[in-house]
Protein backbone atom coordinates (compact mmCIF):
# COMPACT_ATOMS: atom_id res chain seq x y z
CA UNK A 1 0.00 0.00 0.00
CA UNK A 2 1.08 3.17 -0.76
CA UNK A 3 2.31 6.00 2.10
CA UNK A 4 -0.28 8.47 2.54
CA UNK A 5 -0.96 11.70 4.78
CA UNK A 6 -3.84 9.88 7.09
CA UNK A 7 -4.63 13.11 9.23
CA UNK A 8 -2.80 16.72 10.21
CA UNK A 9 -3.31 18.16 13.53
CA UNK A 10 -2.42 21.54 14.75
CA UNK A 11 -1.35 21.43 18.49
CA UNK A 12 -1.69 24.98 20.28
CA UNK A 13 0.44 24.65 23.94
CA UNK A 14 2.03 27.51 26.03
CA UNK A 15 4.43 25.89 28.78
CA UNK A 16 6.14 28.95 29.42
CA UNK A 17 3.19 31.49 28.79
CA UNK A 18 4.24 32.07 25.09
CA UNK A 19 2.07 30.81 22.88
CA UNK A 20 3.55 27.64 20.48
CA UNK A 21 2.15 26.36 17.14
CA UNK A 22 3.14 22.49 16.24
CA UNK A 23 1.62 20.68 12.94
CA UNK A 24 1.61 17.08 13.15
CA UNK A 25 1.23 15.08 10.32
CA UNK A 26 -0.29 11.37 11.22
CA UNK A 27 0.49 8.57 7.92
CA UNK A 28 -0.84 5.78 6.71
CA UNK A 29 2.01 3.73 8.64
CA UNK A 30 0.68 3.68 12.51
CA UNK A 31 4.01 4.91 14.32
CA UNK A 32 4.94 7.44 11.35
CA UNK A 33 4.40 10.95 11.75
CA UNK A 34 6.21 14.08 11.98
CA UNK A 35 6.22 17.46 13.78
CA UNK A 36 6.36 20.58 12.70
CA UNK A 37 6.49 24.23 14.04
CA UNK A 38 4.19 26.88 12.76
CA UNK A 39 4.54 29.46 15.69
CA UNK A 40 3.60 32.88 14.85
CA UNK A 41 2.76 33.57 18.46
CA UNK A 42 1.18 36.69 18.26
CA UNK A 43 -1.86 35.14 16.26
CA UNK A 44 -1.73 31.27 16.80
CA UNK A 45 -5.74 30.88 16.20
CA UNK A 46 -5.19 32.24 12.64
CA UNK A 47 -2.25 29.67 12.04
CA UNK A 48 -4.75 26.83 13.31
CA UNK A 49 -7.51 27.74 10.82
CA UNK A 50 -4.66 27.99 8.08
CA UNK A 51 -3.39 24.94 9.05
CA UNK A 52 -7.02 22.99 10.08
CA UNK A 53 -9.34 24.52 7.36
CA UNK A 54 -7.30 24.71 4.20
CA UNK A 55 -3.78 22.48 4.39
CA UNK A 56 -5.04 19.65 6.30
CA UNK A 57 -7.64 18.84 3.25
CA UNK A 58 -5.14 19.50 0.62
CA UNK A 59 -2.74 17.07 2.17
CA UNK A 60 -5.33 14.07 2.85
CA UNK A 61 -4.07 11.27 0.70
CA UNK A 62 -0.69 12.59 -0.51
CA UNK A 63 2.49 11.24 -0.16
CA UNK A 64 4.95 12.54 2.27
CA UNK A 65 7.53 12.20 0.83
CA UNK A 66 7.03 14.49 -1.96
CA UNK A 67 8.29 17.63 0.24
CA UNK A 68 9.42 19.83 -2.63
CA UNK A 69 6.24 19.00 -4.75
CA UNK A 70 4.02 19.46 -1.45
CA UNK A 71 5.66 23.14 -0.64
CA UNK A 72 5.63 24.74 -4.00
CA UNK A 73 1.90 23.38 -4.75
CA UNK A 74 0.69 24.35 -1.27
CA UNK A 75 2.09 27.63 -1.42
CA UNK A 76 0.46 28.64 -4.48
CA UNK A 77 -2.71 26.61 -3.76
CA UNK A 78 -4.42 29.75 -2.23
CA UNK A 79 -2.84 32.06 -5.30
CA UNK A 80 -2.35 34.57 -3.07
CA UNK A 81 0.85 34.04 -0.67
CA UNK A 82 3.95 35.13 1.39
CA UNK A 83 1.89 36.21 4.19
CA UNK A 84 2.92 35.14 7.92
CA UNK A 85 -0.21 33.14 8.51
CA UNK A 86 -0.09 31.11 5.28
CA UNK A 87 3.83 30.83 5.95
CA UNK A 88 3.92 29.45 9.55
CA UNK A 89 0.77 27.03 8.49
CA UNK A 90 3.10 25.97 6.01
CA UNK A 91 6.22 26.10 7.88
CA UNK A 92 4.24 23.33 10.16
CA UNK A 93 3.43 20.96 7.53
CA UNK A 94 7.36 21.40 5.80
CA UNK A 95 9.45 20.60 8.91
CA UNK A 96 6.91 17.91 9.78
CA UNK A 97 7.65 16.44 6.27
CA UNK A 98 11.02 16.41 6.33
CA UNK A 99 11.11 14.84 10.45
CA UNK A 100 8.95 12.31 8.29
CA UNK A 101 11.82 11.96 5.46
CA UNK A 102 14.53 11.25 8.08
CA UNK A 103 12.43 8.60 9.91
CA UNK A 104 11.67 6.56 6.75
CA UNK A 105 15.44 7.27 5.97
CA UNK A 106 16.11 6.20 9.67
CA UNK A 107 18.83 9.24 9.58
CA UNK A 108 18.84 12.59 11.71
CA UNK A 109 17.87 15.26 8.75
CA UNK A 110 21.18 17.29 9.04
CA UNK A 111 22.00 13.57 7.17
CA UNK A 112 19.85 14.49 4.47
CA UNK A 113 21.54 18.01 4.21
CA UNK A 114 24.47 16.77 3.45
CA UNK A 115 25.55 15.54 7.10
CA UNK A 116 27.77 17.61 9.62
CA UNK A 117 30.11 20.70 8.71
CA UNK A 118 30.94 20.69 12.24
CA UNK A 119 30.39 18.88 15.09
CA UNK A 120 28.10 21.47 17.34
CA UNK A 121 26.55 24.99 16.93
CA UNK A 122 27.86 27.53 18.30
CA UNK A 123 25.24 29.91 19.78
CA UNK A 124 24.64 33.62 21.61
CA UNK A 125 22.79 34.30 24.12
CA UNK A 126 21.13 37.81 25.72
CA UNK A 127 22.93 39.83 28.44
CA UNK A 128 21.04 43.14 29.60
CA UNK A 129 20.77 44.69 32.55
CA UNK A 130 19.65 48.55 33.73
CA UNK A 131 22.47 50.73 33.85
CA UNK A 132 26.21 49.93 32.45
CA UNK A 133 27.55 47.77 35.59
CA UNK A 134 24.26 45.24 35.60
CA UNK A 135 24.83 44.79 31.44
CA UNK A 136 28.95 43.98 32.30
CA UNK A 137 27.95 41.90 35.26
CA UNK A 138 25.21 39.90 32.67
CA UNK A 139 27.96 39.64 30.21
CA UNK A 140 30.47 38.04 32.66
CA UNK A 141 27.93 35.96 34.00
CA UNK A 142 27.09 34.59 30.30
CA UNK A 143 31.12 34.13 29.75
CA UNK A 144 31.38 32.46 33.54
CA UNK A 145 28.75 29.92 31.30
CA UNK A 146 30.96 29.28 28.50
CA UNK A 147 28.91 31.71 26.10
CA UNK A 148 31.61 32.93 23.42
CA UNK A 149 29.02 35.41 21.88
CA UNK A 150 26.57 37.88 23.64
CA UNK A 151 24.14 40.12 22.95
CA UNK A 152 24.22 42.95 25.41
CA UNK A 153 21.31 45.35 25.78
CA UNK A 154 20.86 48.04 28.03
CA UNK A 155 17.54 48.11 29.88
CA UNK A 156 15.79 46.09 27.26
CA UNK A 157 14.82 47.14 23.46
CA UNK A 158 14.67 50.80 22.98
CA UNK A 159 16.27 51.50 26.31
CA UNK A 160 13.22 52.74 28.66
CA UNK A 161 14.51 56.12 28.63
CA UNK A 162 12.49 58.75 31.28
CA UNK A 163 9.94 60.29 28.53
CA UNK A 164 7.03 62.68 29.64
CA UNK A 165 4.38 61.87 26.77
CA UNK A 166 2.30 65.05 25.85
CA UNK A 167 -0.96 65.68 27.48
CA UNK A 168 -4.11 63.57 25.53
CA UNK A 169 -1.12 60.83 24.30
CA UNK A 170 -2.56 57.30 23.89
CA UNK A 171 -1.33 54.39 25.99
CA UNK A 172 1.69 52.60 24.54
CA UNK A 173 5.01 51.38 24.95
CA UNK A 174 6.89 54.78 25.23
CA UNK A 175 10.76 55.06 24.31
CA UNK A 176 12.98 57.53 23.89
CA UNK A 177 14.77 56.79 20.86
CA UNK A 178 17.49 59.68 20.76
CA UNK A 179 18.40 58.96 24.66
CA UNK A 180 18.60 54.90 23.17
CA UNK A 181 20.81 55.70 20.04
CA UNK A 182 23.67 57.88 22.35
CA UNK A 183 23.47 54.58 24.82
CA UNK A 184 24.64 52.47 22.28
CA UNK A 185 28.06 53.48 21.92
CA UNK A 186 27.98 54.84 25.37
CA UNK A 187 27.45 50.88 26.46
CA UNK A 188 30.13 49.22 23.73
CA UNK A 189 32.81 51.39 25.02
CA UNK A 190 32.18 50.37 28.40
CA UNK A 191 32.17 46.80 27.72
CA UNK A 192 35.18 46.95 25.41
CA UNK A 193 37.00 48.26 28.41
CA UNK A 194 36.05 46.08 30.98
CA UNK A 195 35.69 42.65 29.73
CA UNK A 196 38.05 43.12 26.65
CA UNK A 197 38.11 41.81 22.94
CA UNK A 198 38.11 38.66 23.60
CA UNK A 199 33.99 37.79 23.29
CA UNK A 200 32.21 38.87 20.50
CA UNK A 201 29.27 40.72 21.17
CA UNK A 202 25.92 41.51 19.51
CA UNK A 203 23.90 44.05 19.74
CA UNK A 204 19.73 44.34 18.44
CA UNK A 205 18.53 48.01 17.48
CA UNK A 206 14.80 46.17 17.07
CA UNK A 207 13.88 48.74 14.30
CA UNK A 208 13.85 51.58 16.88
CA UNK A 209 15.65 54.59 15.45
CA UNK A 210 14.83 56.71 12.18
CA UNK A 211 17.14 55.55 9.16
CA UNK A 212 19.99 58.28 9.50
CA UNK A 213 19.94 57.38 13.14
CA UNK A 214 20.94 53.68 12.26
CA UNK A 215 23.70 54.70 10.16
CA UNK A 216 25.08 56.58 12.80
CA UNK A 217 24.66 53.96 15.37
CA UNK A 218 26.81 51.45 12.84
CA UNK A 219 29.54 54.22 12.25
CA UNK A 220 29.88 54.94 16.45
CA UNK A 221 29.85 51.43 17.41
CA UNK A 222 32.82 50.29 14.51
CA UNK A 223 35.91 50.94 17.08
CA UNK A 224 34.39 47.91 19.03
CA UNK A 225 33.95 45.58 16.57
CA UNK A 226 30.81 43.86 17.04
CA UNK A 227 30.10 40.58 15.81
CA UNK A 228 26.78 42.19 14.16
CA UNK A 229 24.53 45.07 14.59
CA UNK A 230 20.94 43.81 14.42
CA UNK A 231 17.53 44.83 12.93
CA UNK A 232 19.06 48.26 12.85
CA UNK A 233 16.17 49.23 9.73
CA UNK A 234 12.70 48.18 9.49
CA UNK A 235 11.48 45.60 6.77
CA UNK A 236 10.19 49.15 5.10
CA UNK A 237 13.42 50.90 5.21
CA UNK A 238 15.61 48.11 3.61
CA UNK A 239 17.47 51.11 0.84
CA UNK A 240 18.74 52.44 3.51
CA UNK A 241 21.32 49.12 4.22
CA UNK A 242 23.27 50.75 1.02
CA UNK A 243 24.11 53.87 2.75
CA UNK A 244 24.84 51.97 6.25
CA UNK A 245 27.13 49.84 3.68
CA UNK A 246 28.86 52.58 2.10
CA UNK A 247 29.94 54.70 5.90
CA UNK A 248 30.43 51.56 8.60
CA UNK A 249 31.91 47.90 8.13
CA UNK A 250 29.95 47.11 11.17
CA UNK A 251 28.48 43.80 10.13
CA UNK A 252 24.85 44.00 9.76
CA UNK A 253 22.37 41.29 10.43
CA UNK A 254 18.70 41.21 9.55
CA UNK A 255 15.60 39.35 8.45
CA UNK A 256 13.26 38.15 11.60
CA UNK A 257 10.80 39.83 9.99
CA UNK A 258 10.88 38.45 6.43
CA UNK A 259 8.13 36.60 4.99
CA UNK A 260 8.65 37.28 1.27
CA UNK A 261 11.81 36.33 -0.78
CA UNK A 262 11.64 40.16 -2.81
CA UNK A 263 12.79 41.37 0.61
CA UNK A 264 15.95 39.99 1.20
CA UNK A 265 17.12 38.94 -2.88
CA UNK A 266 18.72 42.21 -3.37
CA UNK A 267 20.00 42.51 0.06
CA UNK A 268 22.05 39.46 -0.46
CA UNK A 269 23.10 39.76 -3.75
CA UNK A 270 24.12 43.21 -3.63
CA UNK A 271 25.94 42.41 -0.09
CA UNK A 272 24.37 44.67 1.98
CA UNK A 273 24.19 42.74 4.70
CA UNK A 274 26.42 40.04 6.48
CA UNK A 275 23.52 38.10 8.29
CA UNK A 276 20.48 36.65 7.53
CA UNK A 277 18.34 36.03 9.84
CA UNK A 278 15.22 34.92 9.19
CA UNK A 279 12.01 33.21 11.05
CA UNK A 280 12.53 29.81 9.41
CA UNK A 281 8.49 29.05 10.05
CA UNK A 282 7.95 32.99 8.70
CA UNK A 283 9.21 32.24 5.48
CA UNK A 284 7.44 28.68 4.91
CA UNK A 285 9.81 25.87 6.50
CA UNK A 286 12.81 24.41 6.27
CA UNK A 287 12.83 23.98 2.13
CA UNK A 288 12.67 27.20 1.80
CA UNK A 289 15.46 28.20 3.87
CA UNK A 290 17.88 25.60 2.61
CA UNK A 291 17.38 27.62 -0.66
CA UNK A 292 18.01 30.86 1.06
CA UNK A 293 21.33 29.42 2.86
CA UNK A 294 22.72 28.20 -0.44
CA UNK A 295 22.16 31.52 -1.96
CA UNK A 296 23.56 33.42 0.44
CA UNK A 297 26.23 31.05 0.31
CA UNK A 298 27.25 32.03 -3.23
CA UNK A 299 27.55 35.93 -1.94
CA UNK A 300 29.67 35.63 1.38
CA UNK A 301 26.37 36.42 3.25
CA UNK A 302 25.85 34.05 6.68
CA UNK A 303 23.17 32.21 8.59
CA UNK A 304 22.12 33.43 12.00
CA UNK A 305 18.59 32.12 12.11
CA UNK A 306 16.04 33.87 14.67
CA UNK A 307 15.89 32.07 17.72
CA UNK A 308 13.59 33.80 20.45
CA UNK A 309 11.41 32.12 22.58
CA UNK A 310 8.52 32.06 20.13
CA UNK A 311 10.12 29.19 18.33
CA UNK A 312 9.05 25.98 19.88
CA UNK A 313 11.70 23.24 20.34
CA UNK A 314 10.64 21.45 17.60
CA UNK A 315 11.61 24.48 15.42
CA UNK A 316 14.62 25.06 17.49
CA UNK A 317 15.98 21.51 16.31
CA UNK A 318 14.87 22.36 13.05
CA UNK A 319 17.27 25.68 13.22
CA UNK A 320 19.81 23.35 14.63
CA UNK A 321 19.68 20.49 11.86
CA UNK A 322 20.13 23.45 9.49
CA UNK A 323 22.87 25.09 11.24
CA UNK A 324 25.17 21.63 11.99
CA UNK A 325 24.74 20.74 8.41
CA UNK A 326 25.38 24.41 6.72
CA UNK A 327 28.95 25.35 5.39
CA UNK A 328 28.12 29.34 5.94
CA UNK A 329 26.29 29.20 8.63
CA UNK A 330 27.47 32.15 11.16
CA UNK A 331 25.51 31.90 14.78
CA UNK A 332 22.46 30.75 16.34
CA UNK A 333 20.41 32.74 18.56
CA UNK A 334 19.46 30.68 21.64
CA UNK A 335 17.12 31.05 24.26
CA UNK A 336 17.07 29.33 27.40
CA UNK A 337 14.94 25.67 27.81
CA UNK A 338 12.95 25.29 30.80
CA UNK A 339 12.62 22.06 32.53
CA UNK A 340 9.18 22.12 31.81
CA UNK A 341 9.53 22.59 28.28
CA UNK A 342 11.60 19.97 27.87
CA UNK A 343 9.13 18.00 29.33
CA UNK A 344 6.56 18.42 26.80
CA UNK A 345 9.53 18.58 24.08
CA UNK A 346 10.65 15.65 24.67
CA UNK A 347 14.50 15.36 23.03
CA UNK A 348 15.15 18.92 22.39
CA UNK A 349 18.59 20.65 21.39
CA UNK A 350 21.34 20.67 24.42
CA UNK A 351 23.50 23.26 25.26
CA UNK A 352 26.66 22.75 26.36
CA UNK A 353 29.53 25.35 26.88
CA UNK A 354 27.92 27.90 24.33
CA UNK A 355 27.14 25.01 21.90
CA UNK A 356 24.42 23.38 20.69
CA UNK A 357 24.13 20.18 19.33
CA UNK A 358 21.00 17.76 18.57
CA UNK A 359 19.62 14.33 19.11
CA UNK A 360 20.35 11.29 16.53
CA UNK A 361 17.27 9.61 16.45
CA UNK A 362 15.71 9.87 13.09
CA UNK A 363 14.08 12.80 11.90
CA UNK A 364 14.23 15.89 14.08
CA UNK A 365 14.85 13.78 17.16
CA UNK A 366 12.31 15.52 18.89
CA UNK A 367 8.77 14.52 19.82
CA UNK A 368 5.34 16.19 21.46
CA UNK A 369 3.51 14.72 24.73
CA UNK A 370 0.52 16.17 23.70
CA UNK A 371 -1.59 15.30 27.00
CA UNK A 372 0.98 17.07 28.91
CA UNK A 373 1.01 19.95 26.31
CA UNK A 374 -2.69 20.32 27.02
CA UNK A 375 -2.24 21.61 30.54
CA UNK A 376 -0.55 24.71 29.19
CA UNK A 377 -3.04 26.00 27.08
CA UNK A 378 -2.76 29.39 24.94
CA UNK A 379 -3.80 32.55 26.21
CA UNK A 380 -5.66 35.52 24.22
CA UNK A 381 -3.72 38.40 25.59
CA UNK A 382 -2.96 40.96 23.05
CA UNK A 383 1.11 42.30 23.67
CA UNK A 384 1.97 45.40 24.89
CA UNK A 385 5.62 45.94 23.42
CA UNK A 386 4.42 45.87 19.69
CA UNK A 387 2.58 48.58 20.71
CA UNK A 388 5.62 51.65 20.41
CA UNK A 389 5.54 54.99 20.68
CA UNK A 390 7.86 57.89 20.18
CA UNK A 391 7.59 60.50 23.17
CA UNK A 392 5.25 62.90 20.92
CA UNK A 393 3.05 59.95 21.28
CA UNK A 394 3.19 58.34 17.65
CA UNK A 395 3.40 55.05 17.27
CA UNK A 396 6.30 53.46 15.45
CA UNK A 397 7.99 50.16 14.94
CA UNK A 398 8.23 48.27 17.54
MG1 LIG B 1 15.89 40.55 16.95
Amino acid sequence: MPLTIRNVKTILTAPENINLVVVKIETSEPDLYGLGCATFTQRPLAVKTAVDEYLKPFLIGKDPQNIEDIWQSAMVSAYWRNGPVLNNALSGVDIALWDIKGKLARMPVYQLFGGKARGAVPVYTHAGGSDLDAVEESVRQMMDKGFHYIRAQLNGYGGKFPVSAPPGSLPGAYFNPDAYARSVPRMFEHLRARVGFDVELLHDVHERVSPIEAVRIAKAVEPYRLFFLEDALPPEQLEYFEMIRHQSATPIAVGELFNHPLEWRSLISNRLVDFIRVHISQIGGLTPARKLAAFCETFGVRTAWHGPGDVSPVGVAANVHLDISTSNFGIQEWTPMSDRLQQVFPGAPTLKDGFVTVSDAPGLGIDLDESLAEKFPCHERLPEWTLARTPDGTAVRP
